[in-house]
Order: C-alpha cells, then sequence, then structure tokens
C-alpha cells in the first residue's frame, strides 16, 4: 500500500461552491457576478461570486487570464475569499466572462502531477520526504531529505514514466474523519477540517489543493533534469509535459549545433570536445614555451643596467607580463623593472625587482596613476588608469 505523503497545505479550506477549478480543472470559461471591486497597491482587487481562476497556494503558481475586457495578473486568496489582481476596474454586480490562459493552467497542472508521481515513488521506495517544492516558469524544484545516487534518481524517473504511459486515473477525494484516521501519514495532528486527497493509483496519496489532470497519460513525459546534494538531501529540478518537449528541442538544437561545429556524430560530441581540449591544452603548452623564448629574446635588447627599466609591450596577459617581468630582473637589465601593457585603455603592469622590496613602490604609483593591485616583495602587478606620459613621468620622478 502507498504511504501517505505530506503535501503543502493539508485541507483547503472557504466556500467550496465558488471553485470552479475543483469541480471543474479543464474550465477554460466561465461567467461570474462581480461582488466587489477595491483600488488596492497592485491595481484593483476583485472578488467574485464564483471563479475558475486558481489562486497561488501549495507551491502552484497563480492562474492569469481576463475578466471581462481587463487582465487577471495574479489571483491569490486572503481571509477564505479569492481576491483577482486585475488592470482595470469592474462594476459591481455586473456579470463578466472569465478565461483562463489555458496553456498556462494545463502546464501548471502537468507539472504538478508529474510532481506528485515523483515524490510519492521516492517516498514509497526510499522513504524521503518532499520537504521543498517550486513550480518556476522554467522548471520544478523539488527538495528531499535525503540522498540518492544517480542510478535511483534514472529509476525513479524510468518509474514515474511508467506510471505515464499506464494512463491511470487520478482520483480526487474528501475522506471522512473515520477514514481519515486509519491512514498513516506524517503531522497528523495538523490535520483539520475537509482533507482534499489526491491519489495517483500505485504512486502516490497526497494532501493537497492543487489542480491535477484526470489521467496520468496527460503528463505526457517526466524528466529529471538535474540533481546536487542539498542541505543533506537532494535538490531535483524536473520538467513535465510540454515542458519536457520544449527542453528536449533545445538540447537538440544544441548538440546539432556541436556536432557539425565538430563533425562529429550527434552521440559523439562530448569524446569530439574531449579531443579538442587536450589539442587546446597542447597548444597552450607550446605556445607557453614559444613566449619563453620570445621573452629571452627580448631581454637581450637591453643591456645589463643597475638603473631603472620602463618597457611597454602590448597584448601581454597578466602572467605573461609577470613572466617578462622575472626575467628581466633575472638577467640584471635594471635594478627595478616595470613592465605595462595597454589593454581598452587602461594598463596592466607588472613591477620587480631582484633586490628591492616593491609593495611601497606599488603602493605608491597605483595611488598617482589611479591604480590597483600589489603582489610579494619581488614582484607587483596591478593595472594603472592614467595616460602613459603620467605613468612614464611617475615611474622616472620617484
Ligand atoms: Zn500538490
Amino acid at each position: 500500500m502507498v504511504k501517505w505523503r505530506y503535501h503543502h497545505v493539508y485541507s483547503c479550506e472557504g466556500n467550496a461552491m465558488e471553485r470552479l477549478y475543483y469541480e471543474n480543472p479543464y474550465l477554460k470559461s466561465f461567467m461570474c457576478t462581480v461582488v466587489s471591486c477595491e483600488t488596492g497597491k497592485k491595481g484593483y482587487e476583485v472578488v467574485l461570486n464564483q471563479t475558475a481562476f486558481y489562486p497561488e497556494g501549495g507551491g502552484q503558481p497563480a492562474d492569469t487570464g481576463t475578466l471581462g475586457d481587463v487582465r487577471v495578473l495574479d489571483v491569490h486568496e486572503k481571509d477564505g475569499r479569492i481576491i483577482h489582481y486585475t488592470d482595470g476596474p469592474l462594476t459591481v454586480g455586473s456579470v463578466v466572462e472569465g478565461l483562463i490562459d489555458w496553456h498556462r493552467r494545463f502546464d501548471h497542472m502537468q507539472q504538478h502531477t508529474g510532481e506528485h508521481i515523483l515524490s510519492g515513488l521516492i517516498h514509497s521506495h526510499f522513504g524521503y520526504n518532499n520537504v521543498g517544492f517550486h513550480l518556476g516558469d522554467e522548471e520544478v524544484t523539488i527538495d528531499f531529505d535525503g540522498v540518492l545516487t544517480p542510478e535511483e534518481v534514472q529509476e525513479m524517473e524510468t518509474e514515474a514514466n511508467s506510471k505515464i504511459y499506464e494512463n491511470l486515473p487520478v482520483r480526487v477525494f474528501y475522506p471522512d474523519e473515520d477514514e481519515l484516521k486509519s491512514l498513516t501519514y506524517r503531522s497528523k495532528k495538523e490535520l483539520t477540517g475537509a482533507v482534499r486527497i489526491v491519489e495517483v493509483p500505485g504512486a502516490d496519496v497526497c494532501a493537497c489543493c492543487g489542480t491535477h489532470v484526470e489521467q496520468t497519460g496527460e503528463i505526457g513525459c517526466i524528466k529529471v533534469t538535474s540533481f546536487i546534494h542539498y542541505k543533506g538531501g537532494v535538490r531535483m529540478t524536473m520538467v513535465c509535459g510540454y515542458r519536457a518537449l520544449e527542453d528536449y528541442r533545445r538540447k537538440q538544437q544544441e548538440a546539432v549545433k556541436i556536432s557539425n561545429l565538430l563533425s562529429a556524430k550527434i552521440f559523439e560530441i562530448g569524446a569530439a570536445v574531449e579531443k579538442l581540449k587536450e589539442e587546446n591544452g597542447a597548444k597552450a603548452f607550446k605556445i607557453a614555451g614559444l613566449y619563453r623564448e620570445l621573452f629571452a629574446a627580448w631581454a637581450k635588447e637591453y643591456p645589463e643596467s643597475s638603473q631603472r627599466l620602463l618597457v611597454w609591450k602590448n597584448d601581454l596577459a597578466p602572467n605573461q607580463l609577470r613572466e617578462f617581468c622575472t626575467i628581466l630582473c633575472q638577467e640584471k637589465k635594471g635594478r627595478i623593472v616595470l613592465v605595462c601593457s595597454e589593454k581598452d585603455g587602461t594598463f596592466q603592469y607588472a613591477l620587480g625587482s631582484a633586490e628591492d622590496d616593491m609593495r611601497a613602490l606599488s603602493k605608491d604609483l597605483n595611488g598617482r596613476l589611479e591604480g590597483r593591485g600589489g603582489g610579494s616583495p619581488r614582484l607587483a602587478q596591478g593595472t594603472f588608469r592614467a595616460p602613459k606620459e603620467a605613468v612614464e613621468a611617475a615611474f622616472w620622478e620617484e
């Protein structure tokens, strides 16, 4: 028997008569009477005699749509009343047509029922609880209070999908007090009033206020897209239905792009990228060796000296500046050596000496040349934001 699992909200308070989304979660349009319309912080706050707009709750986002000719931007429940936040006023007492943004709502139903199935299976197989659920615009995030291996996640994903292919009927019911008592579930004391139970046979039994698909086949597909260790358990992201299709599409497009760029078969792009990275690493190693030879050749152009030396070389990376400066110091081309390289109007610099401490000089130059940086006694590195002439003047003046 599938054990009870807790989910977000335990009882769904309020007058069930006005909640058309419970009577029929597939209701896309309905007629209603405007009970009140007030100006609030977020625009207009409209209360109706009945509504098919689902208010945000239990991890499921609110519906959007239209009421007459105004947009419904958000829906919340406050003190048992459902407030529709609209971008325009409605006349109290008037009868208007409500239209739900159906694609959005059906997407929420696909994600929500899919999430129940996966959470229910993980709970029954491993005893882990869903301790956090977020239905976002792009993916569903679920936190479990126990750790799963990648193989276990894949097994659960496969089993969850088999529940979709079985096209099971999703049952929503309100058990009476006795029925409720006979069931095993956690934090039982928190359950009061009419508890709304959503059951996916063989997969999940859960107290929930959300809207669900009628048959599991409507979910189409459940795909786990990532999972990481999180707070002693795991945080999983998943997509269902159209989102899974869209996810597949986008990944397919990226994979095809990489496949074409690398002239590799689509299931061999990983190996092709590995090979490319190896080749890149070998090239970088070779280039570093060539630069070392170049720096040695450049260094020969300068005579040995106990004076200061200032060298301008463009397009050198910070580590190359450091290397070139160190060679100049080692070969005694100057007592203090400053190598500068221009990039986007600022100068990267390396300041070195084989004998003197460079930290004070670097700090002083930074102060005079809008510079930043620091380093070890023999080598300081950083940037100057002053013009070339100012850098020259400051260095020779010191
Ligand atoms: Zn739920």
